[in-house]
């Protein structure tokens, strides 16, 4: 039989026990798109690769292209993330980005803009004093990157522009906003007021290295943020396992 090598980027997304001592990775790969690889003998303690397949481990790796599952040859760190890993809202957050990125990429379906996204992400996960707001835009732009952008200009019941800034219901499973009128008549929207609405779509044009300049009241980021895991969870059509535990952990800040 032969065996493909290739040389790449990635990240490492969710990692489970295999066999006696090795591990399965689902990796976020910036020339391969998502691939699950297993990683022989890595949950040995001498193994080389026991630090480089850890959740969020940024690694350049030599994989074996497999049938079903590839070989992870061999791993050498980028990044550890040490930060995200030490801090358990901000492993929190990152568990559900991955998740995301696992049920919303498809597998072997190359990306570069997203992979770099993702990475530029995980970087500020790393650093920031503001992770709740750095998630909301990840949620947001990530989405809307992969195709699952939030319609808000017009309502997507009539079709009238929604462009004045008005406040409407943000139907989750469209995605998109219902007008006053339709809304009266569509009881399943949740109703996001005018402030919540324009911090969205600021979100949606905002550059990722100026979030920390950003300011909105509360209870707007309240409604978005909700707005948006809503939005997720219906778009994926399963729950998001990772999300029950973020809201546990948010519960308890
Ligand atoms: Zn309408």
């Amino acid at each position: 039989m032969l065996l493909t090598l290739y040389r790449t980027e990635g990240i490492i997304l969710r990692v489970r026990p295999f066999g006696e001592a090795d591990r399965i990775l689902t990796i976020l790969t910036r020339t391969e798109g998502v691939i699950e690889a297993v990683a022989r003998g890595a949950r040995r303690p001498r193994s080389r690769l026991v630090g480089a397949t850890l959740p969020f481990t940024q690694i350049q790796a030599m994989i074996f292209r497999g049938k079903s599952l590839d070989n992870l040859s061999q791993a050498e760190i980028v990044n550890t993330f040490s930060a995200i890993r030490e801090d358990l809202l901000r492993t929190a957050y990152g568990t559900y980005w991955c998740e995301l990125a696992y049920e919303f990429m498809g597998q072997r379906d190359p990306n570069e803009e997203v992979y770099l996204f993702f990475l530029a992400s995980l970087l500020m996960l790393d650093s920031t004093d503001d992770p709740g707001l750095l998630s909301i835009y990840f949620e947001l732009r990530f989405l809307a990157q992969l195709g699952y952008r939030p319609a808000l200009d017009c309502c997507c019941g009539c079709g009238k522009s929604m462009a004045e800034g008005g406040a409407g219901s943000f139907l989750t499973s469209s995605g998109g906003l219902l007008c006053s009128s339709c809304t009266q008549s569509n009881a399943s929207g949740e109703v996001l007021s005018a402030a919540a609405v324009g911090f969205m779509r600021m979100l949606l044009v905002w550059d990722l290295r100026k979030l920390n300049v950003l300011k909105l009241p509360d209870t707007a980021r309240l409604e978005v943020k909700n707005g948006i895991r809503r939005f997720a969870a219906e778009q994926s059509g399963k729950p998001l396992k990772s999300l029950d535990f973020l809201r546990s952990i948010e519960a308890h800040m």
